[in-house]
């Protein structure tokens, strides 16, 4: 079924009755050419893109909950090609197209709004880092646009330029940034790879893995084996636990890491803000609410809520670039397990056992990276070799010292 305005026409005429199910609700097959464990963004994304851009339809998504309940329905549904390093950039670049045509391309309003992004700065020093950063989106096809004091003051003058801590000096926007709605991503991507065979099955979780002689033949789930050609782990902030089960230790660690909204207000932020002297985003969504967060809470943990100290540092944050965000009522606050690698980049990558697939280690920028993610990892898994745009994300990466350390802070995951 294809969404328009005609077909929502003719349902309110016809009293709704012809909508039908977004995804089926399949048994799982004892076998599959591909199986994908997570139905997160990120697992649904590859599922998507292998039946749609290269052709595999013999594929499952195995989901342990339902569709949404991991960080892809937790984020703060932030949406950029902000970076710096080669080994990021293009690739961050390459997802900010696909979500520049995702609701085109998957017919579902997964409501992408290309509302800006901008990164105060508060030195001098700071302001010659973001101008080489700019110069590095320029190389890789992105936008962004510096803007001094006085240019901010006329575009958001609620903003505390005086500080006498941290006084803002500028920023550097990318007004192709935005946010989009994060579960409906999940459920754009679902419905797109459900519509191509793709068998989407929740509840279903994997508790190992049919290892033999170095090879992998499939998966022990709760609702029993599936045989699988190719397996594709997928699973975010449970990747440690999952390869472990497959007798792997990754570079990454879990993390919580939480986010807040407050009640419905007026417009009042145009777009995505972030305080460069601490940790702290904030937008506004399109019920009103100010939604913002800050840094990890800082030890290893796979609870989806996290402690009090964080609360205060993030309010700290907000507190000391938009005063005004005192006066507004939390709504709710909740939490997501990080998949924090060492250096702060990801990995799309065959593991040294035959057939096993491991994407995982977005730390806490994955949902922007969704779209690319989704499409570098079917290439992967359909064509055997790496998307040239993920070249680098590789797990021996610090075997081999080609670290991707974004900001250039050394390899511990509470600093990326
Ligand atoms: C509070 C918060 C704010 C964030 N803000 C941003 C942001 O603004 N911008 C940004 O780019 N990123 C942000 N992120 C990060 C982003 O959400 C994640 O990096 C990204 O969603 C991870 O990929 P995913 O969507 O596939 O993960 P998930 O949605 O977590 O998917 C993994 C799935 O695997 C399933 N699973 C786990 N174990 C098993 C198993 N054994 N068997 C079957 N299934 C299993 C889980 O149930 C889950 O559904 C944020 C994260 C959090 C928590």
């Amino acid at each position: 079924m294809r969404y328009s305005a005609f077909r929502i026409f003719k349902e309110g005429l016809t009293g709704n009755k012809g909508w039908k199910a977004v995804w089926r609700e399949p048994e799982p097959k004892p076998e599959y050419d591909i199986v994908i464990i997570g139905g997160g963004g990120h697992g649904l994304a590859t599922a998507y893109y292998l039946a749609k851009e290269f052709g595999h339809r013999n594929v499952a998504v195995l989901e342990k909950g339902w569709l949404g309940s991991g960080n892809i329905g937790r984020n703060t549904t932030i949406i950029r090609s902000n970076y710096l390093l080669p080994g990021n950039e293009p690739f961050y670049e390459m997802s900010m197209k696909l979500w520049e045509n995702l609701e085109q391309d998957t017919n579902y309003n997964s409501m992408v709004s290309q509302r800006s992004i901008l990164n105060l700065f508060h030195t001098d020093g700071q302001r010659d880092a973001f101008v080489r950063r700019a110069n590095a989106m320029f190389l890789a096809g992105a936008d962004a646009e510096l803007a001094d004091a006085a240019a901010l003051r006329r575009e958001l003058p609620f903003l505390d330029f005086d500080n006498a801590r941290f006084p803002i000096k500028g920023g550097l926007f990318q007004r192709r940034g935005g946010t989009a709605r994060h579960d409906a991503v999940a459920w754009g991507y679902a419905r797109g790879a459900d519509s191509r065979g793709v068998d989407i099955i929740q509840n279903c979780e994997v508790t190992g893995f049919d290892i033999q002689n170095g090879k992998c033949l499939g998966v022990e789930t709760n609702r029993g084996a599936i045989k699988a050609k190719k397996v594709a782990v997928c699973v975010a902030g449970s990747s440690s636990r999952v390869m472990a089960t497959a007798g792997m230790r990754l570079p990454i660690e879990s993390h919580v890491l939480q986010a807040f909204v407050t009640e419905g207000l007026k417009p009042v932020l145009p777009g995505v803000i972030t305080f460069g002297a601490g940790h702290f985003y904030v937008s506004q969504s399109d019920k009103g609410g100010l939604v913002f967060g800050g840094d990890i809470d800082g030890y290893n943990t796979y609870a989806q809520r996290g402690n009090l100290p964080v609360v205060e540092d993030v309010a700290e944050g907000g507190m000391a670039i938009m005063p005004m965000i005192g006066r507004a009522r939390l709504l709710r606050s909740w939490g997501g397990v990080m998949d924090m690698s060492m250096d702060g980049s990801p990995f799309i990558d065959k593991t040294h056992i035959d057939g096993l697939y491991f994407n995982g280690g977005w730390c806490y920028g994955g949902f922007k990276a969704t779209p690319a993610s989704g499409y570098c990892y079917a290439h992967l898994l359909a064509k055997d070799e790496p998307h040239p745009t993920a070249t680098q994300m590789r797990l021996d990466r610090f075997r081999s010292g080609n670290i991707i350390d974004e900001k250039g802070v050394g390899n511990q995951p509470n600093l990326h």
